[in-house]
């Protein structure tokens, strides 16, 4: 392994391959490392993306598994409102991953699997389970909610949605993501969302929560299994942090050592949804070409970074935040949220999007 390269990328989930594509198509030297095994796996996934994410990503139709059209939300067992325009992709999250990832092994960046990243010392030598050391020019952070960079220069997600998800034989195609609200799931939502022949069921609440989740998933899923939607057969369990605290400051240094965050890493996943691919693959790409400039000798290409963050995502993190207070605090003041509050905090209503 090179132990100086110009730029360490940590982690090869959407954040990482998009920034070591950006920066081997620059032609730096572009070590990657990924505690996985197997690329993009396992999933931690819904599998959902925006139809939108088709002009950014080259690979988009290998991995598509069905269209989606619109959005159906249940608040508190109501019959669902439909939101029409819905336009989205459910995805095979691990060969998305996997084939991002062999894009930027093809552009020339070297990828390590099996490799885990145990420190990070405040000079910016990056520590390896094995021991080993390396010391790059630029470190890119793109190893998720809990990131090692990160938490190196003083950037960490503090606040954390917890997550469960069950796979399910999908008994009643449909074309929608479904949505459930309900005031027994504090900070987060539940979700039903098909893949052919199966379906995602999941959930996300508060991290003080997370004990809560299974029994929550199981009533829900006994539940859809009464109305004939899917199966009792549990396919595949997963789960995972997401973070719900909205962007970090996204650069900092160790000694000479820059340090970029994006993705999961930089905070950029909504606070409201949970999702992140797209701010994810948008991010690393930015990561990519700033790394580049910097090594270019642009000093503002850090803050230049944050900027373009912030033009991005700043306005839709900023609202999905206000909402995601708004609706803890009812809880805070020992009130359960009504309906109406409830529906105030989803992006499918008007209320959401009111000043
Ligand atoms: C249950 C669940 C459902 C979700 N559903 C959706 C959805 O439907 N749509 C959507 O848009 N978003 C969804 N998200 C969020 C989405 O998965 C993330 O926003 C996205 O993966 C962020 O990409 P990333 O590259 O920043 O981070 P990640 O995909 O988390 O990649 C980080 C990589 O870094 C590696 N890594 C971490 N630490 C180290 C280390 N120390 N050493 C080496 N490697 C390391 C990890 O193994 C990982 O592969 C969901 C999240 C969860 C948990």
């Amino acid at each position: 392994m090179n132990t100086a390269p110009d730029i360490l990328v940590l982690g090869l989930g959407p954040a990482g391959s998009c920034a070591a594509i950006a920066l081997a198509q620059n032609n730096f030297s572009t070590l990657t490392v990924e505690r996985k095994k197997t690329p993009g796996t396992p999933v931690q996934c819904a599998e959902f993306v925006p139809a939108l994410i088709e002009n950014m990503v080259n690979n988009l139709r290998d991995c598509h598994v069905q269209n989606i059209s619109s959005m159906l939300t249940m608040v508190e067992n109501s019959t669902p409102d439909l939101m029409a325009d819905f336009p989205g992709r459910m995805i095979d999250r691990a060969d998305f991953d996997a084939k991002l990832a062999q894009e930027a092994r093809k552009a020339g960046a070297i990828c390590h699997y099996g490799v885990n990243v145990r420190q990070i010392t405040k000079d910016g030598v990056v520590i390896l389970a094995d021991k080993s050391r390396i010391a790059p020019k630029v470190i890119i952070g793109a190893d998720g909610p809990h990131s090692l960079a990160g938490k190196a220069i003083g950037s960490t997600n503090q606040d954390i949605l917890e997550t469960r998800q069950i796979s399910v034989p999908l008994l009643k195609p449909f074309e929608s993501t479904d949505i459930f609200l309900n005031a027994d799931i504090r900070g987060g939502y539940a979700w039903l969302f098909p893949k052919g022949e199966t379906a995602n069921l999941g959930l996300g609440v508060v991290a003080s929560d997370k004990a809560r989740l299974k029994d929550i998933l199981s009533s829900l899923h006994e539940r859809l299994i009464q109305e004939g939607r899917i199966g009792a057969r549990v396919l595949n369990h997963t789960g995972g942090a997401i973070p719900a605290g909205g962007m970090l400051k996204p650069y900092g240094f160790l000694n000479n050592t820059l340090v970029l965050l994006a993705g999961d890493a930089a905070g950029l996943t909504n606070p409201i949804t949970g999702a992140g691919i797209n701010a994810a693959v948008m991010s690393g790409r930015l990561a990519g070409e700033a790394a580049a400039d910097w090594l270019h000798s642009d000093l503002d290409a850090p803050e230049n970074y944050q900027q373009d963050l912030d033009d991005l995502f700043g306005a839709s993190l900023a609202r999905a935040l206000k909402r995601r207070h708004e609706i803890l605090s009812t809880y805070a003041n020992e009130n359960t949220p009504t309906p109406d509050q409830l529906r105030a905090s989803w992006i499918a209503y008007s209320e959401y999007w009111a000043a």
